[in-house]
């Protein structure tokens, strides 16, 4: 999967999501993360990529050649020159979550437009994006930092990426449930001892008390989810 990041800083998201597991992805050819920095596209001699908004109010705005012509490259070196999804990241968008990133690891190659200062000139969005999309409701500085939590998140359901596959089927999320408590060694630290039930190598006993404390976890933690598990409950009985 070929991630194209349209940003103001390149540094930041390449050294943000060079290391570890999407690191180690990127050096196995399962995945590819390319920053294209967007002032290398301005006309302005000055190499300007803000303005001014019309209408008066705080800050500046990206315009739209520079954005729309990083853009075109990107689109031009695609191999199937197929208009790939164009995610905006914006606290106007709608909210991340688990479901979508699953859903967008399905994409061969996704663009992320980061914006900056007060945003983006709306005309080089209508153009360009396809899905506007938020990491919360706050507001931020930059997109930098929501692409790269949306890359993340994506890169780990592209098959191969993470090294048990079945890691991201019990996480959290997964059937609209928290992850259960997990403890490793020692057995005992600060004289809180490891519950039982996992000494035990009763593996049906394990899954069930797992099961257990996810409910209970995501009820006390998270009960807008905990509506949506016993939502999946009854409609599957
Ligand atoms: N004036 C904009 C507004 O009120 O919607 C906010 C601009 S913000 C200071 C600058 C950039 O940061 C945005 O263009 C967007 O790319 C990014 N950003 C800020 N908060 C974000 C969030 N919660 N989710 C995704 N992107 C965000």
């Amino acid at each position: 999967m070929n991630f194209h990041i349209l940003t103001l800083f390149p540094e930041m998201v390449l050294n943000g999501l060079n290391t570890s597991i999407i690191g180690r992805a990127c050096e196995k050819g399962l995945l590819s993360i390319e920053a294209i920095n967007i002032r290398d596209f301005t006309k302005d001699k000055h190499k300007k990529v803000d303005d001014y908004p019309y209408g008066g109010g705080a800050g500046m705005l990206m315009q739209a050649q520079p954005i729309y012509d990083a853009y075109l490259d990107v689109v031009s070196r695609i191999p199937t020159r197929q208009r790939p999804r164009v995610i905006y990241v914006t606290p106007q968008g709608s909210v991340f979550h688990q479901d979508m990133a699953k859903s967008l690891a399905n994409e061969q190659d996704l663009i992320f437009l980061c914006g900056h200062y007060e945003g983006v000139d709306e005309r080089v969005l209508e153009e360009i994006v396809t899905d506007y999309v938020s990491i919360g409701d706050y507001v931020l500085t930059g997109g930098e930092l929501p692409a790269m939590v949306m890359i993340d998140a994506i890169s780990r359901m592209v098959p191969g990426v993470l090294s048990n596959e079945d890691s991201g089927e019990t996480e959290s999320f997964h059937d609209h449930l928290l992850e259960y408590p997990q403890y490793s060694r020692p057995e005992e630290w600060h004289e809180k001892k490891v519950p039982e039930v996992l000494l035990s190598g009763h593996h049906a006993n394990i899954e069930k008390w797992r099961l257990e404390k996810s409910i209970e976890r995501t009820k006390e933690r998270r009960p807008d989810l905990y509506e949506k598990y016993r939502k999946s409950l009854e409609e599957n009985q």
